[in-house]
């Protein structure tokens, strides 16, 4: 097997995040000799984090300019690392740090690198990278002859990397020097849609679907958008579950209407939204439509409330539709949970 170099990026706690240990486990899948490339202000509490994962060396780009995303420091850090490793195979976890600057590295090193790929496995003793295409409508194995190949693999695929047993070690860091290259980029802050809590959780058990139906006249010819946001918020909070919306809902919230203050574009599951990975997902007052529930490819366990026996969801869409009123069931399942 060729060698391989595992970037990862440091958090502000110096440690690293789940996606890069979960890259950490496709490279040991992989089995060559693996290079570890850390970046960040400081890089000890990481390089400790997964000293006896078997890596051969551990490199680092380290000081203030690298702890801040910016694509002249990030692709200057990456670049050396790749440079230093020499390795044929490069991976790294599709954080938006990586996925802007790698591109622009893959072509500086003049070698080739795949983006969102879901799985690296070995095939024919050489390595292979999973990724879907079309919106996520067909998948493909591919495998390339140019190095380095860099792959950003998309979190969720595989296992964080853990310490087997025993307390956390040590590794020797060889630091690497990056040549200084002029940035006029300062990063003064982060501007974030406004949303008065978190609602979006990758990492949840369940994917909570709203669709327009909680914003439209309910049978006593009202509309009830303020009971609707408080069922909703009350179960995402008893359930620590991720809320995703239908593309008609979030559209309206973009509008500036009273309706589901926390809802926002990044909300949006489907074509033209997120395929978030969830091993269930509950859809209310949503009608199943197909260019909503191609966004729920990943999602293991379907379930939808929807008045309509004849919705999308019906029809082969979800493992079970309970056709009711959504603000009942809602009101129940939180009188159920507490919440
Ligand atoms: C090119 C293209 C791309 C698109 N991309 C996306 C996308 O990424 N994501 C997406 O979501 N859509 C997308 N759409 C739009 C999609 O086709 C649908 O229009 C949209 O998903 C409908 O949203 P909805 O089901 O929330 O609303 P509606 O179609 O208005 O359905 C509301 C549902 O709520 C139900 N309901 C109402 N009250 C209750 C209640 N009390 N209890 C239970 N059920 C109730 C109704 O029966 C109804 O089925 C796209 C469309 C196109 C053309």
């Amino acid at each position: 097997m060729e060698t391989i170099l595992l970037l990862a990026h440091t958090e502000p706690d110096g440690a690293l995040a789940k996606p890069a240990l979960e890259c950490l486990t496709a490279a040991l899948v992989l089995g060559g000799p693996l290079t570890v490339g850390l970046v960040g202000a400081r890089v000890e509490a990481a390089a400790s984090q997964i000293a006896g994962c078997g890596a051969a060396r551990f490199l680092a780009v380290t000081g203030e300019p690298f702890a801040q995303p910016r694509y002249s420091t990030d692709a200057g850090a990456a670049e050396a690392l790749c440079r230093a490793a020499g390795a044929a195979i490069v991976i790294a976890p599709s954080t938006s740090r990586w996925a802007r600057a790698l591109p622009g590295v893959a072509y500086r090193l003049g070698g080739r690198i795949d983006t969102h790929a879901t799985s690296v496995a070995l095939e024919n003793g050489a390595p292979a990278v999973t990724r879907w295409f079309y919106r996520q409508r067909m998948e493909a194995v591919l495998s390339r002859r140019e190095r380095p190949w860099m792959i950003l693999l998309d979190s969720g695929c595989f296992a964080p990397w853990s310490e087997p047993s025993g307390p956390a070690g040590t590794a020797a860091v060889e630091p690497v020097a990056v040549s200084a290259r002029e940035t006029r980029t300062t990063v003064t802050g982060v501007r974030a849609p406004k949303t008065d809590e978190q609602t979006i959780r990758p990492d949840a058990n369940l994917l909570f679907v709203a669709g327009a139906g909680w914003t439209k006249k309910q049978s006593d010819g009202a509309v009830h958008a303020a009971e609707a946001e408080t069922l909703i918020l009350g179960f995402l909070r008893a359930a620590q579950a991720s809320l995703g919306g239908s593309k008609s809902l979030v559209d309206l919230s973009g509008e500036g209407e009273a309706v589901l203050r926390f809802m926002t574009h990044l909300n949006q599951v489907g074509q033209t939204g997120s395929t978030p990975r969830h091993p269930k997902g509950l859809s209310t007052c949503c009608h199943g439509e197909e260019p909503h529930v191609v966004g729920w490819r990943f999602v293991n366990q379907r379930r939808a409330i929807n008045l309509d026996p004849n919705c999308g969801w019906a029809r082969g869409k979800a493992d079970v539709l309970y056709v009711a009123d959504a603000f009942e069931v809602m009101r129940h399942v939180n009188r159920l949970l507490g919440a």
